[in-house]
């Protein structure tokens, strides 16, 4: 995996007895460290100039985090929802996707931030976890962030996995584009930790997933995991079209299953390119030469972008018949698609979210 680069640690007032802080210490030695007072960031003159989003990223700050660290995750209006709820505990990501989302949803905060009160974190989740024991809940921590991609510098899953493990009523799920799994290899996960690789075939990686791991690294990384223990899940988005897709991808997922154990994948999700207005106007700024601006899209009822629903219907049904040929039972989900999208994939769509979240939980 190619090494992305970090500038400086900026570290907040009070974060220096964390763990994490000591993590950062060790693992980044030639890094200059500054210390700031709460909220004193200075960052606009630090970024001051061009590509305010590259830049942000490459400063990495710890600080507490204030507020909730949990919380339901928003899905996507319209769409079926999956019932996951979600642990922030960074905010943006090292590597660059020219289609990443946070480029949007960050663009006003592009510091790379990682929480160091990991305890109120674990409290947190205990006090959630304990007052509903008869809930089953999926968890994931990867949403505004890769969950793995830092792990190196700050040990994060460290501290977190062999809280999971003793859950009753949780999964985790540590989702990412990195190979970065050293950390978690020495764990017992107790079949309480899900790690998942966003893939896409190496053509689409090498255009457009900067800085994250090659399908090899990831594929190989998958397996040492799956042999440590973990169970696995492989999330295909955004699948992108392009004349030849069909190759790659078909062998893309022949090789998957080919490598690791089918038994061992908790659950595989399916979702198309998506995008927006603003999105598009950012990645036509900072990824000129990407070409999936060019494709036909249209807009769907929850405000993003799709291709036409014919075709998305077209390219899943395409990928569920190359999964099934490789095995007729693991669990495939849409990611945020509509009903009607779902029942002419699947022939059915989940009644209610609880019904899917369940059947996720328990497959
Ligand atoms: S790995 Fe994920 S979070 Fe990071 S830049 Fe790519 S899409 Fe965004």
């Amino acid at each position: 995996m190619q090494d992305f680069r970090l500038d400086q640690v900026l570290v907040e007032v009070g974060s220096e007895e964390s763990p994490i802080f000591r993590s950062l210490r060790r693992a980044l030695p030639d890094l200059p460290f500054t210390f700031v007072g709460d909220g004193e960031f200075g960052w606009a003159d630090l970024m001051a100039g061009r590509d305010l989003l590259g830049q942000g990223k490459r400063q990495l700050l710890l600080m507490r985090h204030k507020g909730d660290f949990l919380k339901k995750c928003p899905g996507s209006e319209g769409q079926v929802c999956c019932n996951y709820f979600v642990i922030n505990f960074a905010s943006n990501c090292p590597m660059e996707c020219s289609y990443c989302y946070l480029q949007d949803y960050l663009a006003h905060n592009p510091l790379l931030k990682v929480f160091s009160n990991v305890n109120d974190l674990l409290e947190e989740a205990h006090q959630l976890l304990s007052k509903h024991r008869r809930f089953f809940f999926r968890i994931g921590t990867g949403e505004i962030t890769d969950s793995l991609a830092l792990d190196p510098y700050i040990g994060y899953s460290a501290e977190i996995v062999p809280f999971f493990a003793e859950q009753p009523n949780a999964l985790l799920e540590l989702k990412t584009k990195s190979d970065r799994v050293e950390g978690l290899l020495g764990l017992d996960p107790k079949g309480r930790v899900v790690v998942s690789w966003s893939m896409n075939p190496q053509r689409v990686i090498d255009a457009d997933e900067h800085l994250t791991a090659s399908f090899d690294e990831r594929l190989m990384a998958a397996r040492r995991c799956q042999e440590a223990g973990y169970r696995l899940g492989f999330h295909f988005d955004p699948i992108i079209e392009y004349a030849g897709w069909e190759k790659d991808y078909g062998e893309m997922v022949e090789r998957i299953f080919a490598t690791v154990d089918y038994r061992r994948i908790a659950w595989l999700s399916m979702g198309v390119l998506r995008n927006t207005p603003s999105l598009k106007r950012i990645m036509r700024q900072r990824f000129p030469s990407t070409r999936l601006l060019s494709g036909e899209q249209v807009s769907c009822p929850d405000g993003k972008m799709r291709y036409f629903q014919p075709l998305r219907v077209s390219m899943y049904r395409k990928m569920l018949r190359w999964i099934r040929n490789a095995s007729p039972t693991v669990f495939v989900y849409l990611c945020m698609e509509s009903r009607e999208v779902w029942e002419q994939v699947f022939g059915f769509a989940p009644s209610c979210e609880k019904e899917l979240g369940n059947q996720m939980a328990h497959d």
